[in-house]
């Protein structure tokens, strides 16, 4: 008995707190470590589900292997962490390097072999031999490759068993922090129909103010709330050295000395990450950049960082009047502590008129699928577990401009967030045939700006897909992308040889780009940000003289451009 439960208590340590205690990774670069953002810091779709270190502002620092393994997965892409790295450790972990400027010669050679044999530029793949590397093994360079805004290495810590990325900080890196997070405000948000926050429908911001870890608010004795609601918290941490805004490893409310909800990031699961949109103020967050987390949950929400303490998902409601203590409580990964005390009043009447039920098109209910259609016109379905909580969706119709292809339809606004695709179809009989092929959906922001989705035909129907809500139309693109010399285009080759052209597509943006030497396949890279392409021809044994090049860069609805030169 007495072992027994030993055992269970070496188990559950091992599962809270003990990371460390499996493995001992060294640090995957030998300069000192800062970062620029950290785990389950708040990015826009997704937690940060790493650590980001700054590589003293430039690229090309060397990558070194944080423990022993095999490398597990090899991903080269244009976007997301552009050449990545992933490795396999006998401890059970896999750790992941992002952004890289290069692998080192022997992945690098893996990785050609495969663009060429896929004749891709983009792969993605487990290497069939195994490739081993030791503890503090030179890897890859550092870059700035994929979706990278500034030279850094991007550094994951995954769970091989489940792929769930760890807290990278609860391994005991090098890494200094001693500033406790620092809290700016605090909202309160109305949670039933009939909910008012200072007599108002509406959520609703407080300031707060502070420093070295105890803040309050501005004013208090400020707030009075009617009816079912939420809290949530604007916190930020800060690492020593450098001012960049992190994210926070746990948040503890109580009101009246009980706890209402309390989550921690310990870990994160991929299939869930964009739930984010349902922790954080979703609104505020597109509007101000303000981090506000949550402490209710959405009944959609399925993020497993709640403790279980935490009460009717954080949902409060005072049927009697009273005033009630909250204690707010936000730590970093290092323990670092900021704390918020203030007061609130709840009311047993309403102290201003109640909202008045506003009008809808359509009821969606969060735990199935919903649709809409509007008469032959425009049919709409939203999957089950695409929405956080019950909608009532607002449907309009405008006329069209004079270059769309069909009338613009407002679903909803994009200030409610989707999980997952709602497939849209519009039908458009007067769209003539020869042009459909180019047909787009053009969505649109609030602020007026276009983007644009590609989608299929059936009949005169055409149906697309949409992460999120807004104003959508047809609209067609039949320009070909822009091809655009940045280097010479003339002269000899050898195998040192990069050349780089500008590339840019107006509407439904880059599809594919490849370029041919005297009719073979070179490898192209494609870097968006910078809108480049370079051919690389090393390993193509250019000839001394007469050869061709052909580049050809297609858009996403097959118009294509295509030059030849000589050399
Ligand atoms: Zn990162």
């Amino acid at each position: 008995m007495r072992n027994s439960i030993l055992f269970f208590f070496t188990i559950l340590s091992i599962s809270a707190f003990g990371q460390e205690d499996s493995a001992n990774f060294a640090a995957p670069l030998d300069i000192p470590l800062y970062l620029s953002g950290n785990f389950a810091e708040i990015r826009r779709n997704h937690f940060h589900t790493g650590i980001d270190i700054k590589t003293q502002g430039v690229e090309g620092k060397r990558v070194l292997a944080a423990e022993k393994g095999k490398v597990s997965r090899i991903n080269v892409s244009p976007y997301g962490y552009g050449l990545a790295l992933y490795i396999e450790h006998p401890n059970g972990y896999t750790t992941v390097y992002g952004h890289l400027l290069e692998y080192n010669d022997e992945i690098k050679q893996v990785v050609r072999q495969k663009q060429y044999e896929e004749e891709s530029f983009r792969v993605d793949f487990s290497p069939d031999e195994d490739i081993v590397v030791e503890k503090g093994e030179f890897i890859a360079l550092s870059g700035n490759t994929g979706g990278s805004g500034g030279p850094h290495l991007h550094f994951e810590i995954r769970r091989t068993s489940d792929e769930h990325p760890l807290n990278p900080l609860k391994f005991g890196f090098d890494i200094k922090d001693d500033i406790p997070p620092r809290i700016r405000g605090v909202r309160f948000h109305p949670l039933s129909d009939t909910t008012l926050i200072n007599g108002e429908h509406e959520s609703k911001s407080f300031v707060v103010h502070g420093s070295s870890g105890k803040y309050r608010l501005k004013s208090d004795g400020q707030i009075a709330v009617y009816g079912a609601f939420g809290i949530s918290i604007h916190a930020l941490d800060f690492l020593n050295g450098y001012p960049n805004k992190c994210g926070l490893y746990e948040v503890h409310l109580r009101v009246n000395e009980e706890t209402i909800c309390r989550q921690r990031f310990d870990e994160l699961d991929f299939s869930t990450s964009r739930n984010i949109n349902a922790y954080k103020a979703y609104d505020v967050y597109r509007t101000n950049n303000w981090h506000y987390h949550k402490s209710f949950i959405e009944p959609g929400n399925e993020l497993e960082i709640y403790l279980p303490e935490t009460k009717d998902r954080g949902i409060m409601h005072f049927a009697e009047a009273g005033t009630h203590n909250v204690n707010y409580v936000v730590k970093d990964a290092y323990e670092n502590i900021s704390t918020l005390n203030f007061s609130f009043e709840t009311l047993a009447e309403p102290n201003g008129a109640l909202p008045e039920a506003k009008p809808y098109d359509a009821y969606f209910k969060y735990d199935q699928e919903n649709s809409f259609t509007y008469s032959e016109e425009l049919a709409v379905i939203v999957p089950e577990g695409a929405l956080y909580q019950d909608l009532k969706l607002n449907f309009g119709r405008e006329m069209p401009k004079s270059d769309l292809l069909s009338a613009r339809y407002s679903l909803h606004h994009e200030m409610v967030p989707l999980d997952d695709y709602m497939e849209v179809s519009i039908t458009a009989d007067d769209v003539p045939q020869n042009i459909r092929k180019h047909v787009l959906a053009a969505q649109y922001s609030t602020a007026g700006y276009a983007s644009y989705i590609t989608g299929s035909w059936e009949g005169d129907q055409f149906t697309f897909k949409s992460k999120s809500f807004g104003k959508f139309a047809l609209a067609a693109d039949s320009v070909a992308p822009e091809l655009t010399p940045l280097t010479r285009t003339s002269g000899s080759l050898n195998d040192n040889t990069v050349l780089r052209f500008r590339v840019s597509d107006d509407r439904s943006g880059i599809g594919s780009y490849n370029a041919y030497l005297n009719g073979k396949w070179v490898l192209t890279a494609y870097e968006p940000k910078a809108k480049t392409i370079s051919v690389i021809f090393e390993g193509t044994n250019p000839l001394p003289s007469g050869n061709e090049l052909r580049v050809e860069v297609e858009d996403a609805v097959g118009n294509k451009t295509d030059r030849v030169y000589a050399f």
